[in-house]
């Protein structure tokens, strides 16, 4: 349940009510909000004076939904908005990790040229296996800030665990809280006390409740600037690397009010694929679009085999551009 309480109830009385409920209480749209499990499906009559609106839930995707709040969330990074009534989707796009600042550096001119302007590259990697390229750490983070500065950028980059959450901050502009790190509730509960604007990846065995449920963590600890990112599930198909799954961001668009980027580059996991998977994202007039590019893919340290070389990203950005014209929308 959903108590958004009326705008003279103060913080402390808002308190008070939140442990006798024992709900979340967040302060949203200018006034406290309470939030209860979804099993409980009526308020105390006592209560009544104190809300304003009550909204009974079927399961715990609360605030993320339409049920909830109609209208797509608007997210507004340093000034350049997402979500809400834009019409237009955001290309992010930068290597997998970033790996010296020669490449980085190669990365953030292409993305210049081509007046992009939202980089992402790791520096904390969570891999699979733990004999691979870890990422640079601390000095990835430097890196990315000096591209920020260099060219006003803004940059996202991922969390691996809860203890990097104030660097990531600082050294970036979205927190990107990827497939595997999903159901770290350490990272969770750390992104809801800020406003930064979180990214989180579904994790490629997870349920679109499970996912919503996640974001749920975020939402509910305080922080409304919360983006879904789909980045392929697994299926019984071994010939791609994941199954990019549109349905599932077509049931996201449906009834969720996060805006959705989506991934092609991790999910198929192959290069050849990506510029016609993208084009069908765009073609859905969904928020934001990750793609990988590298300079010199054949010797990336991590993701090698899907990344896009610059040539190739540049004839992607040109035909992305015409898809999203074709349904009233734009790339930026
Ligand atoms: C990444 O974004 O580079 C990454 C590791 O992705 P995912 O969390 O989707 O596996
Ligand atoms: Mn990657």
């Amino acid at each position: 349940m959903i108590i958004e309480l009326k705008n003279n109830v103060s913080e402390a009385r808002a308190q008070e009510l939140a442990q006798e409920l024992k709900a979340f209480c967040i302060h949203y749209d200018g006034r406290y909000t309470l939030i209860t499990s979804s099993s409980v499906k009526e308020l105390e009559a006592k209560y009544h004076s104190d809300a304003d609106r009550i909204t009974v839930l079927n399961d715990d995707m609360q605030l993320s939904s339409r049920a909830w709040k109609q209208e797509t969330r608007t997210i507004d990074i340093n000034g350049v908005k997402i979500g809400g009534s834009t019409n237009h989707t955001l290309l992010i796009a930068g290597p997998c990790s970033v790996e010296s600042e020669e490449q980085i550096e190669q990365s953030a001119t292409l993305l210049k040229e081509l007046g992009i302007s939202t980089l992402r590259a790791g520096a904390f990697k969570p891999r699979t296996s733990p004999y691979t390229f870890q990422g640079m750490g601390l000095d990835g983070l430097k890196l990315l800030k000096k591209m920020r500065e260099k060219y006003g950028f803004n940059i996202i980059t991922e969390v691996r665990d809860a203890t990097q959450v104030e660097d990531i901050i600082e050294y970036s502009d979205i927190i990107q809280i990827g497939a595997k790190s999903m159901y770290d509730h350490g990272i969770l509960k750390r992104c809801g006390k800020t406003q930064k604007p979180v990214l989180i990846k579904r994790g490629f065995g997870t349920t679109l409740q499970e996912f919503l449920q996640c974001a749920e963590f975020v939402l509910a600890g305080g922080n409304p600037n919360v983006i879904l990112c789909e980045r392929g599930i697994r299926t019984f198909e071994t010939k791609t690397r994941f199954t990019l799954d549109l349905c599932g961001a077509a049931w996201m668009k449906e009834y969720s009010n996060l805006p959705i980027i989506l991934d092609p580059s991790h999910a198929i996991g192959y290069a050849y694929g990506v510029p016609d998977l993208a084009r069908a994202c765009t073609a859905m007039g969904v928020d934001g679009l990750l793609i990988e590019v590298h300079p010199n893919p054949k010797v990336a340290k991590s993701d090698a085999s899907q990344q896009l070389n610059h040539d190739q990203f540049r004839e992607l950005t040109g035909s992305l551009k015409k898809v999203a014209e074709a349904i009233g929308r734009k790339i930026i």
